[in-house]
Formats: structure tokens, sequence, C-alpha cells
């Protein structure tokens, strides 16, 4: 709180846009009326100053735009005001400003839905190409283990993958659908992944390089 005294003639209250209190009081006036006046604004005041701390975190979450990777390209994440939808995808996040505090849920959600839908089209773009059966497509949020394959026949994929290029979930996909047939990682298990994808161990090599970047 500052209270500055000057040869006005009536006490002011301001909230400064970091949420501090000024007074504003004439000279004459003793301490002990100014601090009764502010007793009797103390509503006003508490309120003035959550809203102006509301309104510097938002600045700050506008100036510090985080960028989130989708399909190996970084996109922005940018607040909006009035809009009835949590987020919108449009070549950038768009998060609805009463969404500010589940910022990340709200994202996760969407590369939830986004990766099922895109690991399914190319999984089955592959699947029939190439004759392989499988039943269920599973989508995990495990941290490393991109891609798994279990017994009977179902693929599991981590959502975090279609943070990379394309190139990168294909080889992912081709990757399991093989393990169908080859369950070990044997040289006739490489071998047919490479007859089916040539350039697959650059982006084999790019997962390992790059993975730790997959992350919310
Ligand atoms: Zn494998």
């Amino acid at each position: 709180m500052k209270i500055i005294k000057s040869r006005r003639k009536t006490l002011s209250l301001q909230i400064t846009e970091d949420a501090n209190l000024v007074v504003r009081a004439p000279n004459s006036m003793s301490r002990k009326i100014i601090y009764q006046m502010i007793i009797k604004h103390k509503d006003w005041i508490e309120k003035k100053q959550k809203e102006m701390l509301r309104r510097s975190q938002l600045k700050d979450k506008v100036i510090n735009r985080k960028m989130f990777l989708y399909l190996g390209n970084q996109y922005k994440l940018q607040i909006v005001k009035d809009q009835k939808v949590p987020m919108i995808f449009d070549e950038g996040f768009f998060l609805s400003e009463s969404h500010l505090n589940d910022e990340k849920e709200i994202l996760l959600k969407w590369y939830k839905v986004k990766s099922y839908e895109i690991i399914a089209e190319r999984v089955d773009i592959y699947a029939t190409k190439y004759g392989f059966k499988y039943r269920k497509i599973k989508i995990t949020s495990a941290q490393k283990r991109w891609g798994s394959c279990s017994s009977n026949g179902n693929l599991n994929f981590s959502w975090r993958i279609i943070m990379a290029p394309m190139e990168v979930i294909d080889y992912v996909v081709i990757h399991e659908l093989v393990h169908l047939v080859e369950r070990n990682h044997s040289r006739s298990f490489w071998e047919k992944v490479k007859s089916l994808y040539p350039q697959y161990a650059k982006y084999n090599e790019w997962l390992k390089e790059n993975g730790y970047l997959l992350n919310l």
C-alpha cells in the first residue's frame, strides 16, 4: 500500500495494474481517518485486487505464448475471450479465457481424441495395403513406449506420437503392424519393417533423439 498526500480536497483509492492499493489523501487528513476509509472500502479493494491479479495473469499467459507440437510443427497457444467451446485448433491452439486454469487437461483431451482419429486412419491404410489383421486400437499415455502389440492382436499407441511428423507416426504404425506377425525384434522383424518402409531407420532415430519433446 502507498499513501500519497497532496493539496487535494478528497480521498481517493486506486488499485494499480499489479494489484497494489494507492491512497491519495489531503495533506491534513490523519492516518486514523485514512485507515478508517480503507476499512470501510475493504470489499471494493479486495474485489478490485482480485480482478487486477486475474488480468495480469492473463496478460502473462498471452505474452508468454506457449508452443505445442502437432504433426511435427509448433503451434502457439493463445487465449481468447468470448469463445463458447473450451478450445479450437486452427493452425494454432485457441483456448477460451474461461478455461485458463485447465489448459493442460483440455490440451491432453484434444491430443487423445485427435491421436485416435489419425492413428486409426493410418493403421487402416497400412493394414489394408499389406494385409494385416488387427483387433482394436487403444490410445495410451506411455512416455517412451510409442506403441505396443498385444498377443490377442490389439494395437496400443501413445497419444504423444501425434506430436511427431507424419513419417514418424507411419513408422510406429508399421512397426506395430509387423509385430502382429513377428512378435520380437528379430532380424526378420526388421527386414520386414524395412521392406514395407525403407526409410524406417531415419524415423526410429528421430524418436530416439526427439522423443523427450513429445510432451505437454
Ligand atoms: Zn517393437
